[in-house]
C-alpha cells in the first residue's frame, strides 16, 4: 500500500543526543549553583552554603527517580519531574517556597535553552525538504525539548511530546494521535526511530512500517515483517524508493 505519512523519533534519530544531554544536565545545575550563590552573597545569606555542595547533582537525579516512582502517570513528563525536584531541593536547602519556585523555573529555562543545542545530521534538513513534497511528516518524541523552537520543526505538520501527554512510547496513543492528525491510517505510514522497544515495536503492533536506526546492531538477522534496518537516517530515502518499487 502506498505510504502517505512518515513519523520520526527525534533524539538519536535526527541527531546524536548523548553529548547534548550530558551538557544540559550539568549545565543547568551548574548555572543554578553559580547564580544562586551570587544572589545569596548579594543578600548576605552565605550561611546557607553552596547549593551544589549540599545538594549534589546525584541527589537531584535520585529525587527525580523517586518522584517518577511516586507519580507513575508523570514518569515520562521529564520537565515536570525536574522542576518539582528542583523546587523541593531548593526548599530543603533553605529557600522560602516562593524563592525556590522562582529559582527552579529559572533553572528550567536554562535547561530548555541548553537542551535545544542539538546538531541535526547534515543530511536531515535537505532530506526533510524533499520528503515533505511527497509525504506528510510528523514527529513523536519522549524527550522534553522545546522542538517548536528549532527551525527544523517547520517540516513537521504534527509534533507530539508523548511524555507530556502522559503516554510515553511504547504507548500506542502518541502514534495514534499523530496518525489521526496527519489524516492517515497505520498501514499508510512509516515510523523512523532508533529504539527497538519504543519506536519499532509499537509502530509494528499498529500495522505501521518501521525504519530502525541501528548503526551498531549486526545486520543480516531477520526482522519482523514491516521492519527495516538502517545504519543512519540518511539511508531513509533509499528505503522509501525500494518500498515504492515493491
Ligand atoms: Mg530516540
Amino acid at each position: 500500500m502506498k505510504l502517505e505519512a512518515i513519523t520520526f523519533d527525534l533524539d538519536d534519530t535526527l541527531w546524536d543526543n548523548g553529548g547534548v544531554m550530558a551538557r544540559t544536565e550539568e549545565g543547568h545545575y551548574g548555572w543554578l549553583d553559580a547564580a544562586l550563590g551570587t544572589w545569596l552573597a548579594e543578600r548576605g545569606e552565605q550561611h546557607l552554603g553552596r547549593f551544589a555542595e549540599r545538594m549534589p547533582l546525584t541527589t537531584y537525579q535520585h529525587r527525580r527517580r523517586e518522584l517518577a516512582e511516586c507519580h507513575p502517570l508523570r514518569r515520562g513528563d521529564f520537565s515536570w519531574l525536574r522542576e518539582r525536584a528542583l523546587t523541593e531541593l531548593l526548599e530543603a536547602f533553605g529557600l522560602p517556597r516562593s524563592a525556590a519556585r522562582l529559582w527552579a523555573a529559572n533553572a528550567m529555562a536554562r535547561f530548555h535553552a541548553l537542551r535545544l543545542e542539538v546538531t541535526p545530521h547534515p543530511e536531515v534538513e535537505p532530506m526533510l525538504t524533499e520528503l515533505g513534497r511527497h509525504y506528510r511528516l510528523g514527529s513523536i518524541t519522549n524527550g522534553n525539548l522545546a522542538f517548536h523552537r528549532l527551525a527544523l520543526s517547520r517540516h513537521f505538520a504534527v509534533t507530539i511530546a508523548a511524555g507530556e501527554m502522559h503516554a510515553p512510547k511504547p504507548d500506542a496513543r502518541p502514534f495514534l494521535a499523530a496518525l489521526s492528525r496527519l489524516g492517515t491510517s497505520p498501514t499508510r505510514a512509516l515510523h523512523v526511530g532508533d529504539s527497538w522497544k519504543e519506536d519499532v515495536m509499537p509502530a509494528l503492533r499498529l500495522g505501521m512500517q518501521a525504519a530502525w536506526i541501528a548503526p551498531d546492531t549486526p545486520h543480516g538477522a531477520p526482522l519482523p515483517e514491516g521492519a527495516h534496518r538502517l545504519r543512519h537516517v540518511r539511508e531513509l530515502p533509499g528505503l522509501l524508493k525500494r518500498l515504492e518499487r515493491d
